[in-house]
Order: structure tokens, then C-alpha cells, then sequence
């Protein structure tokens, strides 16, 4: 009887998890890899560009997971709380659901793209017991200039986010550092604007009124603003402070890391502020 079980190859948008993709088609010639994206609905206009040039490079289509219900449905289920890091309802009805029903109970073996130099990292893994986790960046010693060096081969490079950004996922992450919010703001008002009105929202049925500041309504155990400690409007009056700070991190970064590869640099200068692992879902 011929092998069902399903070979699958997540797609967060981000360089790792897209470079582990081109990898798996030019080692792995012989399986049907199914690739996937699981698309919140807001992801970064340059992520869905970046998954079209890749489907070039595959020759195959990503499918496209969708949640059945989006942000807004969730958002209102969740009562008005903003996702943080210790209440990650996103990437649980967002991401996971839809694909762990994609999935079904199918056979599965779900490559996941954990690099060499990251071996500490957790992806993804599936506490289901018909999917089996593999890791094929950790059994061939794939380092970040080992993901890099694919990219380029393969044409594509990395998505143009990675100038401002180093972490794939929704527009208004808050995994996001202070530099990559302004960043937003810069190249995207209008996503940053939305998420500021999402944020509004909050502090709204709060009962803050937009004058007050953080302090006025910082309260344990919920998440009032996107961003640690501030406000989006209150971060964005600061931006000068922020690109400076920013800029003085990337010098830095670059002296102490003459050898390494840009995104690794513009990774150091981000990490200064917040070197908190991203969700190991959304990010990879
Ligand atoms: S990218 Fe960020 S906001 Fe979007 S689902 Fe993942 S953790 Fe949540």
C-alpha cells in the first residue's frame, strides 16, 4: 500500500522558514512537500509579495490557510483584550487551528526551520500524535549565512521588510521593537494607523480617555497597549528619541559584528531593546 503520510513545510513569511522551503525542494526532490502559509488576513503587503516570488522559485502553489473567523471575531471573543505574549490567542486561533485542521489526523511530518546557531529555539511543535516534527537545518548544520547563501542562489533574497523589520507576522505584533513600530509608521501609516485605532479601542472601553497616559491605566495581567510601557501615540511622539537610540544600537551592532550579514546586524540593534523570542510560529 502506498505511503500516505503528508509532508509539510510552514511558510511564516520570514526568511528561515522560506529559505527551509527551497532547501527541502532541491534535497528532497523525491517527496511532494505541501507548503503552507497560515494568513491571519494581516500580514505585511511585502510578506504576500515575497510568498508570490517564492511560489516561483517552488514551483508550486503555498496554500493559503485562512481562519475561519479573523482578529475581529477573536478580538471581541477575547472581550476587548489586546494579544500579548502571555495571552497568545492570535496564534492559536489564527494559526494553529487552521492548521491543525488542515492537517486532520492525517499522517504528517512537519519540517520545521530551526537554524544551527539557534538550536536553543523551539518551532512549532505539534503536541498531536500524527505529526512528527523534523528539523533538517539542525541534521545539516544550516547556520543564518547557510540561509542566506539560499535565498541568493535561488534568486529571491530576503522579503523587503527585513530593512526596518526582522520579524515576519500580523502588522501590529507586538513582539515588535520600539525602532520596527516607527518603522511601521513610516512605511505603512495606514497599518499603523489601524493598529492605533485598535489600541484607541482599548483604552477606550477601558475608560482612559485619549489624554492619559500609560501610567494612567497600566494594570496587571491585561494588555492595554500594543507596545511595552507606552501608548502607540505616546511611542510615536518619542520617534526621534527612538531612531536615535536605534541608530547609535546599529553603529554598535556593526563594530562589534564586522563579519556578519546585514539582517544579523539590524537583528543585534533590535535585540538591545527587546531580545525576547518571538512566537516560534509566526517568526521563522
Ligand atoms: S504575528 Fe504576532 S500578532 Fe500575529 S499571530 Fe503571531 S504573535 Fe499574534
Amino acid at each position: 500500500m502506498a505511503d500516505k503520510t503528508r509532508h509539510i513545510c510552514g511558510i511564516s513569511g520570514g526568511k528561515d522558514s522560506s529559505a527551509l522551503a527551497v532547501y527541502l525542494k532541491q534535497s528532497r526532490p523525491q517527496l511532494d512537500i505541501e507548503y503552507f502559509f497560515c494568513d491571519t488576513g494581516a500580514e505585511l503587503p511585502e510578506t504576500y509579495e515575497y510568498l508570490n516570488k517564492l511560489e516561483g522559485v517552488l514551483g508550486k502553489p503555498i496554500a493559503r490557510l485562512n481562519a475561519e473567523r479573523g482578529f475581529d471575531h477573536w478580538f471581541e471573543v477575547f472581550r476587548g483584550a489586546l494579544p500579548s505574549p502571555q495571552m497568545r490567542w492570535c496564534t492559536k486561533n489564527m494559526k494553529i487551528k487552521p492548521l491543525e485542521e488542515w492537517i486532520g489526523d492525517d499522517e504528517a511530518v512537519s519540517y520545521v526551520a530551526i537554524r544551527a546557531d539557534e538550536a536553543n529555539r523551539k518551532g512549532y511543535i505539534s503536541t498531536k500524535p500524527n505529526i512528527q516534527t523534523v528539523f533538517p537545518f539542525l541534521e545539516a548544520d544550516i547556520d543564518l549565512d547557510g540561509v542566506n547563501a539560499i535565498l541568493d542562489d535561488a534568486g529571491i533574497g530576503l522579503p523587503e521588510y527585513y530593512e526596518w523589520r526582522t520579524r515576519s507576522g500580523c502588522y501590529f505584533c507586538f513582539y515588535q521593537r520600539k525602532a520596527e513600530w516607527v518603522g511601521l509608521a513610516e512605511r505603512h501609516p495606514e497599518l499603523f494607523e489601524k493598529a492605533r485605532r485598535i489600541e484607541q479601542k482599548v483604552l477606550t472601553d477601558a475608560g482612559v480617555d485619549g489624554d492619559s497616559s500609560y501610567e494612567d491605566f497600566a494594570m496587571q495581567g491585561r494588555a492595554y497597549t500594543w507596545s511595552q510601557g507606552e501608548t502607540l501615540d505616546e511611542l510615536i511622539a518619542r520617534k526621534e528619541e527612538i531612531v536615535k537610540h536605534h541608530e547609535e544600537a546599529l553603529a554598535r551592532a556593526k563594530k562589534s559584528r564586522r563579519n556578519l550579514p546585514l539582517v544579523a546586524v539590524l537583528g543585534a540593534a533590535l535585540d538591545e531593546e527587546d531580545d525576547t523570542t518571538p512566537c516560534a510560529v509566526c517568526a521563522l
